[in-house]
C-alpha cells in the first residue's frame, strides 16, 4: 500500500505521482465505478502493486475542496494574476476570487505581473488595497521573481486565476517551459478548445505541483454569512466587534467601527466599495432565489 496524488487521468487511467517522487500508471478498482464516484486529478489515493497488470487505485482520501472548472480536488493555493501594465486591473474580480478562497479554506497568493510594464498608479492602488494580504510583482518577460515565485508554489497544490491577457500562460510556460501554452491574452485562438477538450494536468515543482490550466471560473457566490464577508477584509481588523449592531452589515447602520476604520484611511475606499458591491449582488441573488 502507498500513497499518493493524482496528477493526470486520461480514459480510465490514472498517474500517481507517490511519495517516493515515481509516478506509477492506475486503474481505479472496479468499485468506484459502481459506487459513481469519480476520481479526480489532485485526489490523495492509496494504491497497490499487483504481480501482473497496472497498479491499482484502491482508496480516495477524503478531500478538502474540489474545483468544478477546471476539474481539480485538493487545490491549497490559489495564484491571482494581474497585471501592472494593460489590461486595466479588476480589482472586483480580484475581491470576489479573494472571498471564493476564503469560503473554500484555499490560501490566495496575488501576483502582480508585467511589472517591467508597470505603471505607477496600478502599483500604487495595488500596494494600498491587497497590504493584508500576501503578494509578489513579477515580470514573465523579464524574469524578474519568478525565483521568488517559484519558492512561493513549493510544497502546495497551486492555481492559477485572474483576467484573460493578464500573463497566467506566460507564467506557467516560464515555470514550465515544456508546456508551450499558446500566449497572446485575448488573441488566442485555442484557448476555449483547449479548456473543454482536455482534462487539466498537476505539474509536479519543488514538492508541490502546479494545475497547467489557468482558469478557476468564479462559482456563483453562494450563500455567504456576514462573518464569512468581515473575514474576507482582513483589514476590516475585526473592528466589527465594536460595531453597535451584531452582524452588522457596515453600510448604514449608526455607531459602525468599520466605517470609522474608512474615515480614518485604515481601509482603502476601493476596497469599501467593492465590499459594498459584492454584498449586495449576494443579497440580490438570496432574493432571487426566495422570491
Ligand atoms: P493569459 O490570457 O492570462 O494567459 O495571458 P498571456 O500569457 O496569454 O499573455 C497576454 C499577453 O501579455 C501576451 O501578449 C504576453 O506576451 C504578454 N505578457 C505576459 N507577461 C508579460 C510581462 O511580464 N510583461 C509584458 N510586458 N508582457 C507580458
Ligand atoms: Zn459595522
Amino acid at each position: 500500500m502507498e500513497q499518493g496524488r493524482i496528477i493526470k487521468g486520461v480514459g480510465g487511467f490514472y498517474d500517481v505521482l507517490t511519495e517516493n517522487g515515481t509516478v506509477a500508471t492506475c486503474k481505479a478498482r472496479g468499485r468506484f465505478r459502481n459506487e459513481h464516484i469519480a476520481p479526480m486529478v489532485g485526489d490523495l489515493v492509496e494504491i497497490s502493486h499487483p504481480e501482473n497488470g497496472y497498479a491499482a487505485i484502491d482508496e480516495l482520501l477524503p478531500r478538502r475542496n474540489a474545483l468544478v472548472r477546471p476539474s481539480v480536488a485538493n487545490i491549497d493555493q490559489l495564484i491571482i494574476v494581474a497585471a501592472a501594465g494593460a489590461p486595466k486591473p479588476d480589482w472586483l474580480l480580484i475581491d470576489k476570487l479573494l472571498l471564493q478562497c476564503h469560503a473554500l479554506k484555499i490560501e490566495p497568493l496575488l501576483v502582480l505581473n508585467k511589472i517591467d510594464i508597470g505603471e505607477k498608479t496600478v502599483l500604487s492602488e495595488f500596494r494600498r488595497d491587497y497590504a493584508a494580504f500576501p503578494s509578489l510583482l513579477v515580470s514573465s518577460k523579464t524574469g524578474e521573481g519568478i525565483d521568488l515565485l517559484k519558492e512561493r508554489l513549493s510544497n502546495q497544490i497551486s492555481c492559477f486565476a485572474g483576467q484573460s491577457a493578464v500573463g497566467k500562460s506566460s507564467l506557467l510556460n516560464a515555470l514550465f517551459p515544456a508546456l508551450k501554452l499558446e500566449t497572446g491574452g485575448l488573441a488566442k485562438k485555442t484557448d476555449r478548445g483547449r479548456h473543454t477538450t482536455r482534462q487539466a494536468e498537476l505539474w509536479p515543482l519543488m514538492g508541490g505541483a502546479v494545475l497547467d490550466t489557468p482558469g478557476f471560473s468564479l462559482l456563483e457566490i453562494e450563500e455567504f454569512t456576514q462573518d464569512q464577508l468581515n473575514e474576507s477584509w482582513p483589514e476590516f481588523q475585526k473592528a466589527y466587534e465594536r460595531c453597535r449592531f451584531a452582524g452588522c452589515s457596515h453600510v448604514s447602520e449608526p455607531d459602525c467601527a468599520v466605517k470609522e476604520l474608512l474615515a480614518q484611511g485604515a481601509v482603502s475606499p476601493g476596497r469599501y466599495e467593492r465590499y459594498k458591491e459584492i454584498r449586495s449582488e449576494i443579497e440580490q441573488r438570496r432574493k432571487h432565489r426566495y422570491d
